[in-house]
C-alpha cells in the first residue's frame, strides 16, 4: 500500500517536472523514459516535502480557440489530422467566383496554402464542368488550426474542409444568412438516401473532388456511399477514396495529403485500392442498423468537446505555432470565463438537421428482423 502512494508521489514528481519543461524535445519520448526510470528504481521517499501538484493544463482547444490571427510564420501542417497545427494559414476569401464560406463566427475559413489552391480549382471545375452552382463551405481549420472546441476532432491542420451537399444560391448571402441557413439532409432514414434530395449532380460533384490526385480521402454517410457505388457504373477508382463516415449527410469532407516534402505533417495510411462497395460497406450498415435499433443518434457534432488533449500532447512545435508573433493565450479558469472567440464558436448554430431517427415501432421491428445480424468491425480504417 505504501509503496504504491511512493508510486504515485514519484510518478506526479517526474510529471510535475515534465510539464514544467521548455518543449523541445518530442514529449512522448521524455515519458516513456520516465516510466522506464520508473519501473527500474526502487521509489524513493522524497528528501524535500512534496510540493502542491502542479496546476492543471488547460485543454488546448480552449487555447487555439482563442487565438484569432494565424502564426506569422512559413507554411506548415504539423502533425497529424486529427493532433496538429497549422503556421502560416491562409484565409479563404469569404466569397470567392464560385463559393461562398458559411458561420462566419466561427472563423475556421483557415488552411494551408495547398488546401486553398484545391478548393479555388474544385469550385471553378465544378461550376465550369459539371454545372454546380458554387460551394457552400463549412468549416476548415482555425486560424492556427489545433483542436476545436466544438465539431471535429479533425481539421487540425488546415487540409481538410467541409463542403455542404446544398447548392450555392445564386446571390451573395447575407452574414445573417449564413450563421442561420441550415444545409439540407440527404436522408430519408437512417439507412436511406432521399431520392427527392440527392441528384445525379451530387454524385458528380463527388467525383470530381475524388479526381484530384491531392485529395487523399472523401467523407461521406454510409447512406451516401452506398448510391456513390450504385452509379458509379465501370469507373470505380475513385470510390476507394470516398469513406464511409458518421454524420456526413449535409456536407461531405474533403482532405487533402501532406505537402510534398513536409516531414513534420504525419500522412494517413495509403488506401487498400478496393472501392470499398462490399464487405467494408456491409460493415457499416450493421453499424448503422446497431445504432439505430439502441436508438441514439450518431455521435453528435455540435455538442462541446471536453477534451483532455492537452499542449503536451501535441507535437511540440506546436507551442511556438500557438505564440507566435507574441499571442499570449488567455487562460480560463472556468466555463464562465472562456475567450470571445471560444464563446463564439460555442454559440453558433450547428449546420445543419441532427441524424434521422427510428420511432420505437420501426426500432422493434428492426430488432425482430436482426437476429442474424453480423458482429461490425468496431473500428473501421478511415
Ligand atoms: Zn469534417
Amino acid at each position: 500500500m505504501t509503496q504504491k502512494v511512493l508510486t504515485s508521489l514519484l510518478l506526479l514528481l517526474l510529471c510535475g517536472s515534465v510539464a514544467a519543461e521548455p518543449t523541445h524535445k518530442p514529449t512522448t519520448t521524455r515519458r516513456a523514459a520516465a516510466e522506464k526510470q520508473n519501473v527500474k528504481s526502487t521509489p524513493k521517499e522524497p528528501e524535500t516535502p512534496a510540493k502542491e501538484p502542479p496546476a492543471k493544463e488547460p485543454p488546448a482547444n480552449e487555447l487555439f480557440g482563442a487565438v484569432p490571427s494565424p502564426a506569422p510564420l512559413a507554411a506548415r501542417a504539423i502533425g497529424s489530422y486529427a493532433r496538429g497545427c497549422l503556421a502560416g494559414a491562409v484565409a479563404l476569401p469569404i466569397n470567392g467566383p464560385d463559393w461562398q464560406v458559411m458561420r462566419l463566427s466561427r472563423n475556421r475559413n483557415w488552411g494551408h496554402p495547398r488546401l486553398l489552391d484545391f478548393l479555388e480549382r474544385f469550385a471553378a471545375d465544378a461550376r465550369n464542368l459539371d454545372g454546380w452552382p458554387g460551394l457552400l463551405v463549412g468549416d476548415m481549420s482555425q486560424p492556427r488550426g489545433g483542436p476545436m472546441i466544438t465539431g471535429h476532432s479533425s481539421h487540425q491542420i488546415g487540409l481538410d474542409v467541409d463542403i455542404w451537399l446544398t447548392p450555392m444560391p445564386d446571390r451573395i448571402l447575407t452574414p445573417q444568412e449564413r450563421e442561420n441557413m441550415m444545409a439540407v439532409s440527404m436522408l430519408k432514414d437512417p439507412f436511406t438516401v432521399d431520392p427527392d434530395k440527392w441528384t445525379p449532380l451530387h454524385t458528380k460533384l463527388i467525383k470530381r473532388a475524388a479526381s484530384y490526385p491531392e485529395v487523399d480521402r472523401i467523407f461521406v454517410h454510409p447512406a451516401i456511399k452506398k448510391v456513390l457505388c450504385d452509379q458509379a457504373g465501370n469507373d470505380r477508382a475513385w470510390l476507394g477514396k470516398v469513406r464511409p463516415w458518421w454524420n456526413h449527410y449535409y456536407h461531405f469532407h474533403v482532405r487533402v495529403t501532406c505537402p510534398p516534402g513536409a516531414s513534420d505533417c504525419e500522412p494517413q495510411k495509403p488506401l487498400s485500392g478496393d472501392d470499398g462497395c462490399g464487405q467494408e460497406l456491409s460493415n457499416w450498415f450493421a453499424m448503422l442498423k446497431k445504432t439505430a435499433i439502441a436508438g441514439v443518434g450518431q455521435p453528435a457534432t455540435g455538442i462541446p468537446r471536453k477534451s483532455s488533449i492537452t499542449m503536451s500532447k501535441l507535437p511540440p512545435e506546436c507551442g511556438t505555432v500557438l505564440t507566435a508573433g507574441g499571442f499570449e493565450p488567455p487562460i480560463p479558469v472556468n466555463a464562465d470565463n472562456l475567450p470571445q472567440p471560444v464563446l463564439k464558436a460555442l454559440a453558433s448554430k450547428e449546420t445543419g438537421p441532427p441524424p434521422p431517427k427510428l420511432d420505437a415501432a420501426a426500432r422493434r421491428a428492426l430488432l425482430m428482423s436482426s437476429s442474424e445480424m453480423p458482429v461490425p468491425e468496431r473500428n473501421p480504417r478511415r
